[in-house]
C-alpha cells in the first residue's frame, strides 16, 4: 500500500559508521532448555530510526508491537536497532537521544534505564521489509557466526556465505552476475545439510534471518532432527552399480563427504573460517 497518506519514505534508518568492523569475537549466546535464546553477552549497534509522529503503516506496525504504556500518540520515536550474530534487539527511546547518538555527544541508554524489545521492526516482512536495510553480520557477508557441538563430537558451524544469486539455490543453475548474501549452516559428521535441503538455509537481510539458521543448526547439533548420521556411501554404492552395470565398466560417483569437501557445506565453511581469520587479524593489527 502507498499513498500519500502513508509517508514510510519519511523514515530513514542510518547506520552506525564502520558497525561491521565490531565483529564482538567470543560474543556467547544463551540458550533456554527448548534451545531458544535467552540472552546475548553483547550486541552491537547497527543503526538508528527516527519515526515521525505522522501517521504511517510503519508508526501502526510499530506500536501494534509495543506494550500500551510505551505507545505515545503523536509524538516521535527514537529507535536503536541492536545485534548480535544470532540476534536482534529494539532499544525504544527518545528521538533527541537519538540525534544526541548519532553527532556523538552522548551513548545510548543502558542497563534498567533502557526499553529493550526483541526483534527489529522488520522480521523480514510489513512495511518495515523496505524500510530497513539488508545487512550481514561480516563486511562483506562471509564468516564465522558461532560453533556448536554436535552429536558423537560432531561440530555444526553457523556461517555467511554470498553466492551468485543464480547458484543460490540450485548449484547447477544459470549464473546472473549478481551476488545474493547466505547465511547457513554445516555439519561435519553427517555433512548436512544436503544442496536440496531447501529449509536449511536462508536469504541473510539481517539478524533474524541469522536467528533462524541458528535455531536449525542447534535442533541439528542436539540431535532433534534426527538426520546426524555419518554418510555411509549406501546411494552412491547404488548408483554406481547401476551406471557400471549400463556401462560395462566401474564408474565411481563421488561421496557425500567428497562433494561436500570439493564445493558444498565443507567448502563454503572452509572458505568462511579463512576471511573471518583475515578480519580478525586486520582488526588485531589496528588496536582493536
Ligand atoms: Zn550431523
Ligand atoms: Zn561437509
Amino acid at each position: 500500500m502507498s499513498d500519500v497518506n502513508t509517508p514510510n519514505s519519511s523514515i530513514t534508518p542510518v547506520f552506525v559508521p564502520n558497525y561491521q568492523s565490531n565483529l564482538l569475537a567470543g560474543n556467547t549466546h544463551h540458550y533456554g532448555p527448548n534451545g531458544r535464546i535467552q540472552g546475548v553477552d553483547f550486541y552491537r549497534v547497527a543503526m538508528t530510526v527516527i519515526v515521525p509522529a505522522e501517521p504511517s503503516d510503519a508508526r501502526t506496525d510499530l506500536e501494534d508491537s509495543l506494550r500500551e504504556d510505551h505507545r505515545r500518540p503523536g509524538q516521535p520515536y527514537g529507535l536503536a536497532l541492536l545485534e548480535s550474530q544470532q540476534f536482534g534487539v529494539m532499544l525504544l527511546t527518545e528521538p533527541s537521544t537519538i540525534e544526541a547518538f548519532r553527532s556523538g555527544t552522548a551513548v545510548l541508554p543502558g542497563g534498567a534505564d533502557a526499553t529493550i524489545y526483541g526483534g527489529w521492526p522488520s522480521c523480514g516482512y510489513g512495511p518495515w521489509e523496505k524500510i530497513i536495510p539488508a545487512a550481514t553480520w561480516y563486511p562483506g557477508g562471509t564468516g564465522i557466526l558461532d560453533e556448536f557441538e554436535g552429536v558423537d563430537g560432531a561440530k555444526v558451524t553457523l556461517y555467511e556465505y554470498t553466492v551468485d544469486e543464480g547458484l543460490a539455490w540450485n548449484r547447477r543453475g544459470t549464473p546472473t552476475g549478481k551476488t545474493t548474501a547466505m547465511v547457513g549452516w554445516h555439519c561435519d559428521r553427517c555433512h548436512r545439510p544436503y544442496e536440496m535441503e531447501f529449509d536449511e538455509r536462508f536469504e541473510n537481510r539481517g539478524p533474524h534471518d541469522r536467528q533462524w539458521a541458528g535455531r536449525n543448526a542447534r535442533g541439528h547439533a542436539r540431535g532433534q532432527d534426527g538426520k546426524c548420521r555419518p554418510p555411509r556411501g549406501d546411494l552412491e554404492e547404488l548408483v554406481s552399480a547401476v551406471a557400471s552395470d549400463l556401462r560395462g565398466y566401474r564408474v565411481e560417483v563421488p561421496s557425500q563427504a567428497a562433494s561436500c569437501a570439493a564445493e558444498e557445506g565443507c567448502a563454503r565453511v572452509r572458505h568462511a573460517r579463512a576471511v573471518t581469520a583475515r578480519l580478525a587479524s586486520a582488526a588485531g593489527q589496528t588496536g582493536r
